[in-house]
Order: structure tokens, then C-alpha cells, then sequence
């Protein structure tokens, strides 16, 4: 028998009918002969929603009360759609995350899976029951509930699977794989057929937010097979595998755009050894992903250190800069919120040159000037005015052919 993991988005389960098609597709798996185990995430926009509520309260609540309150969106769904196996007459339980041996460390907000303890789990699949899983959420060593991050029932999902060994991950959503491009933006970006574990994370990772980066790391890390596909239709999705030889081939695989990125400067920062060490360690206890860092040339022995930041880190960085300001004595912060990050992603961009041109070349054909760039071996990122941003991913999937299944020359 084997053991499939299904994973339903906030789209997927917005409302009772919605949750109804959830629980015959559900049990439709149920009866071909499978265990299952299902996540979900909060209906609709209820996560959304319950942050507007706690800054109706105050402007800057505290980390663990937020988890205690977003946690509720998941716990709803899962007893909705536990309800609505039980009208069609299937076994089903629902479990909160915590109750589903899910373990974190103690970082609210943006906590890690330590570990799991299936043991619930497995009692109710040896039972015959579907088993409903809270995305989102596990338990501190305090016992406090915690949070993983905005898309974290993917996480919850895989990370599940690769727990339970089971043979398969689906993760259902509303729209029908990993494209090129955002579909919404890109009216004719293409649905990939498979991609590379490396490429989603980077695409992830990147601001493509049909799968949390860190559910691609616990696939790629645990050989999870996993497929993205939609909850509205029947059609096959996309495979996120391990990468083989022919996906070389092609040399970029999709653009991703990340509009929620801020820029911080630290401007007249002492030009000496071990400032720059001071700042990072700071963000870095605060678990406050940095991604590009430009350090300008020194002037009069001072320099400007300008860094990218999630915007939700926005209030706490500047809080931490504040403090290490004390110690380092920089001249000033300023705060650019006017940007996106726009990037390119791909494994066939090893051993093959020329892409960053073609994609600099393509930007300034629509005359749209970039104020940073990073690189890696499989991608590269650039970081643009806010209000250029559907205009490059457009640009650029056009230069680079994505609507079509392009092959290395
Ligand atoms: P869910 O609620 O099911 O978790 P999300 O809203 O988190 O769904 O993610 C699905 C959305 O991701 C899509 O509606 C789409 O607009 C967006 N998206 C961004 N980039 C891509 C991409 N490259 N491929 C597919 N979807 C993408
Ligand atoms: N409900 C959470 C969010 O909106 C988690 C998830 O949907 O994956 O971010
Ligand atoms: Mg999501």
C-alpha cells in the first residue's frame, strides 16, 4: 500500500464547497488503495487577515502571540475538512501540528523543523485513517506553538513525507505546475514538466512563491518526489527532481521577480577590519536573511554597506542596526523600499557564457537601470526600480524564449 502525501493551499480550501471538492479528492486517492496523509493551509486569505487584525491591536506584537494566532487559520481548515470526510463517510482525523509530533526550534515566526515524531501519525494511518495535518506550525522545546514563514504548509508537507517515507508528495495549489514565469504576470509563460531541485530552490528562493525554498531544501536533502499541480483540475503538474544530465540543456529554466525585498545602506561605516563581521553577526542571530551586499569604495576611511532584506524584517533590523550603531559608530541608515529583485534561474548557465549579458542587454533595450547585481553558478539577480518590474520579467522571458522549449546551441 502506498503512503501518499497531499498538500492544499489556502486557494484550494477558500471556502465550504472548496473544501468539499478537497475532501473527494482526497478520498478518490483513499480508495485506489493508498494511506494518506493531508496538510492544509488556512482558507483563503485568513492568514492575511489575522495579521491586519493583530496590527488593528498593535503595531508591532509580539513573535510568539503571533503564532499563537496564526496558527488558528490551519486548525480551522483541518477540522473543516475532517467534518466533510466524515459527511461522505471516510475515517479521518485532524491533527494540529503539534500534535502531529511536528518540533521546532525557537525562533517564532520563522521556525525550523528540529525533528518528528510520526508515532501519532503512523497509529491513525495503521487505523485506516486519512490523517489531517495543521500546515505551518510545530512545537518549541518550550511547547510554545511556532510558526515557519508565510508559505510554511509546504514546508510542513514535505518535510512530513520525507518523515513518513512516503512514496509520493503532492502539493495541490491553483495553478497547474511551476511555470517559466509567474502565469499571472506572464500570460504565456510555460508549465515546466519537471525542474531541477537546485533551480526551484533558487526560484523559490528568488520570489517564485509556488513552493516555500525551504520545503525544496528538505526535498532535495531527503530525495522527497515531489509534484506541484493544481487542486481545480485533473491535469498532470510538475516533478521537482534530482537534476539529470539533459536538464543542462536548457540554459535558463524560468525568471522570478521578488517585490517584497528592501535595501538597507549603512552610510559612513569605519573602514576597518571586523565592522562589516559586527553588522552580519547581528542579522544573522536575528535570523534575518541578507542576500546581496555591495560595499562601496573608502573614502576618507569610511564606506557605505548597502544589503537586501525580507520587508517583514524591515522594523527589526533597523532595531538591531540601532543598537549596533553604539558599538560602530556608522553615520547613518537609509531605507530604499523601491526596488525588486529580478532573476534568472537555470543549471544550464554553467559552462555557458554570455547569459548576463543577454539579460543586461535585454534590460537596457527597455531602458530600465539596474542598481545591483549578484550571481551564482545557476543564476543570476538584479535588482531594479520597483515599478519596472512586470516590464522585465516580461522582457525577459521574451529574450530569453521561455514560452518555448529551448534547447543549448
Ligand atoms: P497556495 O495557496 O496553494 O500555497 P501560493 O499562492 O502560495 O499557493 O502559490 C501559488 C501562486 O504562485 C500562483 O498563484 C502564482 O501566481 C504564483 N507563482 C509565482 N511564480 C510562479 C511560477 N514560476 N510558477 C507557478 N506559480 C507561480
Ligand atoms: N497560511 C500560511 C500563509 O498564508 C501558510 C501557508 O499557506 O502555507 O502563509
Ligand atoms: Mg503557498
Amino acid at each position: 500500500m502506498a503512503l501518499i502525501v497531499q498538500k492544499f493551499g489556502g486557494s484550494s480550501v477558500a471556502n465550504p464547497e472548496c473544501i468539499r471538492r478537497v475532501a473527494g479528492r482526497v478520498l478518490e486517492m483513499k480508495k485506489k488503495g493508498n494511506n494518506v496523509v493531508v496538510i492544509v493551509s488556512a482558507m483563503g486569505d485568513t492568514t492575511d487577515n489575522l495579521i491586519i487584525l493583530a496590527h488593528q491591536i498593535t503595531p508591532d506584537p509580539s513573535d510568539r502571540e503571533m503564532d499563537m494566532l496564526m496558527s488558528t487559520g490551519e486548525q480551522v481548515s483541518v477540522a473543516l475538512l475532517a467534518m466533510a470526510l466524515h459527511t461522505m463517510g471516510a475515517n479521518a482525523v485532524s491533527l494540529t501540528g503539534p500534535q502531529a509530533g511536528i518540533c521546532t526550534d525557537s525562533m517564532h515566526r520563522k521556525a525550523k523543523i528540529l525533528g518528528i515524531n510520526s508515532s501519532r501519525v503512523m497509529k491513525h494511518i495503521r487505523q485506516g485513517h486519512i490523517v489531517i495535518v495543521a500546515g505551518f506550525q510545530g512545537l518549541t522545546p518550550s511547547q510554545d506553538i511556532a510558526t515557519f514563514g508565510r508559505g510554511g504548509s509546504d514546508t510542513t508537507a514535505v518535510a512530513l513525507a520525507a518523515s513518513l517515507k512516503a512514496d509520493k508528495c503532492q502539493i495541490f495549489t491553483d495553478v497547474e505546475g511551476v511555470y517559466s514565469a509567474d502565469p499571472r504576470i506572464v500570460k504565456n509563460a510555460r508549465k515546466l514538466d519537471e525542474i531541477a531541485y537546485d533551480e526551484m530552490l533558487d526560484m523559490a528562493s528568488l520570489g517564485a512563491k509556488v513552493l516555500m525554498s525551504r520545503s525544496v531544501e528538505f526535498a532535495k536533502k531527503y530525495g522527497v518526489k515531489l509534484e506541484v499541480l493544481s487542486s481545480f483540475t485533473n491535469k498532470p503538474g510538475t516533478i521537482v527532481k534530482e537534476e539529470v544530465k539533459s536538464m543542462e540543456d536548457v540554459i535558463v529554466r524560468g525568471v522570478s521577480a521578488d517585490t517584497d525585498q528592501v535595501k538597507v545602506t549603512l552610510e559612513g561605516v569605519p573602514d576597518r577590519p571586523g565592522e562589516a563581521a559586527r553588522i552580519f553577526k547581528e542579522l544573522a542571530g536575528a535570523s534575518i536573511n541578507i542576500d546581496m551586499i555591495i560595499q562601496n569604495i573608502s573614502a576618507c576611511g569610511q564606506t557605505d554597506i548597502s544589503f537586501t532584506i525580507p520587508r517583514e524584517d524591515l522594523v527589526k533590523t533597523k532595531k538591531l542596526m540601532k543598537s549596533v550603531s553604539k558599538a560602530i559608530d556608522f553615520k547613518k541608515i537609509n531605507v530604499d523600499e523601491d526596488i525588486a529583485k529580478i532573476s534568472i534561474v537555470g543549471i544550464g548557465m554553467r559552462g555557458h557564457s554570455g547569459v548576463a549579458f543577454q539579460m543586461f542587454n535585454a534590460l537596457a533595450g527597455k531602458n530600465i537601470n539596474i542598481l545591483m547585481i549578484s550571481t551564482s553558478e545557476i543564476k543570476i539577480s538584479v535588482i531594479i526600480r520597483k515599478k519596472y518590474a512586470k516590464l522585465a520579467i516580461k522582457t525577459l522571458h521574451k529574450a530569453f524564449n521561455l514560452h518555448k522549449k529551448s534547447k543549448k546551441k
